[in-house]
Parts: C-alpha cells; structure tokens; sequence
C-alpha cells in the first residue's frame, strides 16, 4: 500500500478540519490532516504573556454538546479530556445614557436586574421573545444548520412545507431590527437583541428576523465556558485526533491541489500525497483563488458581501476590577449607523460598539493574582485595515468609555499589548478580507445562496466550516463537518 495514499486529506486545521478528520478516521479511513500553523485550532488560537493567557478568536461557547459527541463517537468519557462550566451571566450591558445591568440566562435573576431599569411590560417583552425564538429554533433550527444547504426548490419538500407558517412568517420577512422592534418594547432592548446579529458578522439592520433564532442557544439552553480557555477546545480534540491515528502535519505549507481521474494530488513543496477523497477546511474563496484554482467559482464567490473582520486588542491589565465581568458589552449611540459605516461606508465606525472578554473572571490561572486578561474586540469591515491612527483613536475611545460608565481609569495599567486585526487575520487563518464568517448574511436569502458542503463540480470533493452553509462560529462548523461526513456516507 502506498504509504502516501490516503482514504481522505483535509486541508485546515481549524475546528471544522479536526472534526472532519474525527469522523473520516471513525469510519475506518486513513486520514491526514495538513494545517499551516504550528498547532491545530485556527482561530481558536491563544497568546501568552508574563502569566496572562488569551484565547485570540473565539470567546463565546454555546453547544457544547457538539464537542462531547466527538470523544463519544469513540466510546470516550468527554469529561476524561474537556470539561466546561454552566455561566448563569449572559453579558453585562452598558448603554450611553448610563443604563447598565447583568443580563442572566436565569429568567428570575433576568427579571430582576431588568426591572432596575424597564418597566413591566418591557420585560415581559423580553421573556415573551425568548420563549418564541426557542418554539421557532425546535421547529425549524435544524432544518438549516444539521442538513445540507437548502435550495429554492427544497421550499417545496414536505418537512419545509409543515413548517411553512413559521418559515414563512415575519420572522422571515422582516429584517432582524424590524422584527425586534415589533417584539420588544424598548429601544435599548432592540439593540440588544440586534447585536445578536454580529454573531455571524452581519448587519441586522439587513439580515432576515429568522435569525433571532441565535440568542435562543444562549438563553434558553446555556452559555459556557471550558475549563482552561477556549483553547481547550482545540487542544482536547488534537489530542483525541493523536490517539485515534488521524496523521496531522503541522506547519506544512500546501502548494496546489489537483484532481487527476479520481485522485486528488496534493501538492506540498517537497513532496506529494493524494487521496481518493478531499475536504477543504479552510476558506473557500483562498482555496478556489490559491490552491485549486478555479476561475468561475471564484467570481461567483469572491464579490460576495463579506461578514464583519475585527480589531482585537489584547491588554494585561494590572489590579482587579470585579466590575468587569466574563462577557461585557459597551455599546454606541447610534447602532443604526455603525453598521451603515461598517457595510456601506466600509470604514471602522466612528463611535463603535465594543466588547471586553474577561476570562479571569471565571478562571484563576488566566491572569497573575492582581491582573486579568482583557480581550478588547471592535467590529470592523472586511477588507480594510486601519490605520495607525485609527487604532490609537479607537484605545483612546474604549479607555474614554471605561472612565466615563464604569469607573475605570486605566491611565498607565495597561502593561502589554498584542493585536489582531484584518490583515493579521487573513494571514494567520487564511480568511478572505480576514472576515471571521465567510459570506454575510444579509439578505434574506442569504442561507440558500451560500457555498454548498460539496462540489458541483469535482467528485468527492467537499467543503467544511466556518465560510460555507451553514455557517460559522464554533457550533455550526462543527455541524458543517458532520453534515460533509454524512454527505460522503450516502455518496458511498
Ligand atoms: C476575533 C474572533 C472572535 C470570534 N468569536 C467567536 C465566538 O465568540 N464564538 C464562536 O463560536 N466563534 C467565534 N469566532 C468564529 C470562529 O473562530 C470561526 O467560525 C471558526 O474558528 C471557524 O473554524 P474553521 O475550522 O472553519 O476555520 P479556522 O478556525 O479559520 O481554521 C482554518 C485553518 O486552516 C488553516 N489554513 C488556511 N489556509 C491553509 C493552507 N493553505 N494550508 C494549510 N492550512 C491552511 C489555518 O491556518 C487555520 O488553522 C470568532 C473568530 C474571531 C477571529
């Protein structure tokens, strides 16, 4: 046998890449994994200084179901290699007028901080909208996120036309903040619950009502945290991925691939592997443009609108400051317009919102006794990196804000800076314009046109994670390597 032949090679160690290479390997495969990072987890990526520990990407962890099934396809104990906690504090939300409170996932302790600062009518809005996204998710949620893409003409197939009244209904039809504004009673609930929308990097002032939907993942069945950072993700499945005989190669950069009769050639430099069967996990506008060039699925998909990159600034910051809390949200005054300049205007907003990510707040080890470990993130276009100046202008910002609604003079605490930005993005992971979603969402058919999760063109070659259907943060590029698997099961 030769010994550079695989069943399957992936190419993309990101969480869709290592969860495609679990279930080929399961189903008997030899399989390789190749990642151009030293270490497998893509965006799932961390950085350390002086006892501080950041998880550079993701932060938010939802489902963390996906992640046990995969050590339990194997008959493994999760808990032997991943373990998390339940985190009863959603987010702590603070707006320009000073209006700030603790939104729980516990819908007494919810009530009874919105009551601070809402009447009762307006919370009960809240928990009326959260009990409906949950009835909408349970009955149409996995029709989109656990099968494979939809197209216009499935509209027509019974298990859609049953669940035609919700699918079809303003949900659908209206755009998020419209539907947000019909639910809920208040302005400042609305932008909450429009911000949702950023979590596939999308404008929500555009992007279809059906994505309420999102939140009910948070409220209704639980925000987490793993047990050594969002890294653990990454490093418990690397290590399940070792035990069960996946071959990864890190730090292998991959020229080109090629299809030759049934065989895929993958081109790495120095040497040659092919397979019989390939999934890209890595996004699927560099793989058409750079590794397995295609000119026509390229301008199909390299203009479409793309969603939001970041600007990450990484502080350690010395003393302790219980006021910030695991997930904290700074918002802007104008939400309508910050989204118009991120995707009209393309420019990084002139007053944005942002986002501080705590983890020592939950976890002692993540900073030194009398420091934490902020992850400070602002939305930012795809395709355009800011300035010098533009990033000292948004410091300045972010540490005016602190001062002004919670008291925080971080004048000279700030002892060490790393940063993440659109090109850096790009480079380190390879996503186009450095967006952290692939395509946005917004339109309100964006689901059915986003890239499939299997060629059209070329046989058993298929697409996971985070810029194909369905799309991206942690859970549903789990999904995409799920659904990839059970495409080449009934292919087979
Ligand atoms: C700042 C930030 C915040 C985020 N916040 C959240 C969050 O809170 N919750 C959430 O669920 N999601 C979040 N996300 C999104 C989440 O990280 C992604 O959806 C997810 O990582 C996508 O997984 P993936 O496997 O598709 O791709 P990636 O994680 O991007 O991995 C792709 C891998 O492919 C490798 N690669 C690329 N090109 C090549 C090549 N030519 N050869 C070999 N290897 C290659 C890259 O090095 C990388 O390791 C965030 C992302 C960022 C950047």
């Amino acid at each position: 046998m030769n010994p550079n032949h695989y069943n399957t090679i992936i190419l993309g160690g990101g969480p869709a890449g290592i969860a495609s290479a679990l279930r080929r390997r399961k189903r008997g495969e030899k399989v390789l994994l190749i990642e151009k990072g030293r270490h497998l987890g893509g965006k799932l990526d961390f950085y350390e200084w002086e006892g501080y520990r950041w998880d550079k990407g993701p932060s938010l962890f939802t489902l963390p179901a996906l992640i046990d099934e995969l050590f339990q396809l194997y008959g493994k104990n999760p808990k032997d290699y991943f373990n998390y906690k339940l985190i009863d504090e959603n987010c702590r939300y603070y707006f320009p007028d000073g209006t700030h409170f603790i939104f729980h996932s516990d819908p007494i302790k919810r009530q009874e901080s919105l009551a601070d600062f809402f009447n009762e009518a307006e919370v009960k809005s809240v928990e009326n909208y959260i009990q409906k996204i949950g009835k909408t998710y349970e009955a149409i949620g996995d029709l989109f996120i656990a099968a494979p893409r939809r197209g216009f003409k499935d509209l027509f197939k019974a298990e859609i036309l049953k669940q035609y009244p919700k699918f079809a209904s303003r949900q659908m039809l209206l755009s998020l903040n419209k539907y947000n504004e019909r639910m809920l009673k208040n302005e400042k609930l609305v932008q909450l619950f429009n911000r949702y929308g950023t979590y596939n990097g999308s404008n929500p002032y555009k992007m279809s009502g059906l994505y309420s939907m999102i939140p009910h993942l948070e409220l209704n069945i639980g925000t987490y945290f793993p047990v050594g950072g969002m890294r653990a993700i990454a490093e418990s499945l690397s290590k399940l991925a070792e035990e069960v005989g996946v071959e990864v190669r890190c730090n292998q950069l991959t020229k080109e691939v090629t299809k030759e009769g049934e065989i895929f050639k993958v081109n790495l430099g120095d040497s040659e592997v092919t397979a019989d069967q390939f999934i890209c996990a890595i996004d699927h506008v560099s793989f058409y443009e750079n590794i397995m060039p295609d000119a026509q699925m390229l301008a199909k998909h390299k203009d479409e609108e793309r969603s939001t990159t970041a600007v990450v600034f990484y502080w350690a910051i010395d003393g302790n400051y219980p006021e910030i809390g695991l997930h904290n949200i700074l918002f802007s005054a104008d939400y309508e317009k910050e989204f118009r300049q991120l995707f009209e205007d393309k420019v990084v907003p002139d007053d944005p919102t942002f986002y501080i990510h705590n983890s020592s707040a939950v976890e002692e080890n993540a900073a030194p006794k009398n420091g934490q470990n902020w992850f400070v993130m602002i939305n930012a276009p795809a395709g355009v990196q800011p300035t010098d100046e533009e990033l000292e202008r948004l410091r300045t910002q972010v540490k005016g804000k602190i001062k002004e609604h919670i008291g925080i003079d971080l004048e000279g605490k700030v002892l060490h800076e790393e940063r993440w930005d659109m090109a850096r993005i790009q480079k380190d992971t390879g996503s186009h314009m450095g967006s952290l979603y692939g395509a946005a969402f917004n339109t309100k058919t964006s689901s059915f046109s986003r890239h499939g999760n299997k060629s059209k063109k070329h046989k058993n070659l298929y697409f996971a994670g985070g810029s194909v259907h369905p799309g991206g943060g942690i859970p549903l590029v789990l999904k995409s390597a799920k659904i990839v698997d059970e495409l080449i099961e009934k292919n087979g």
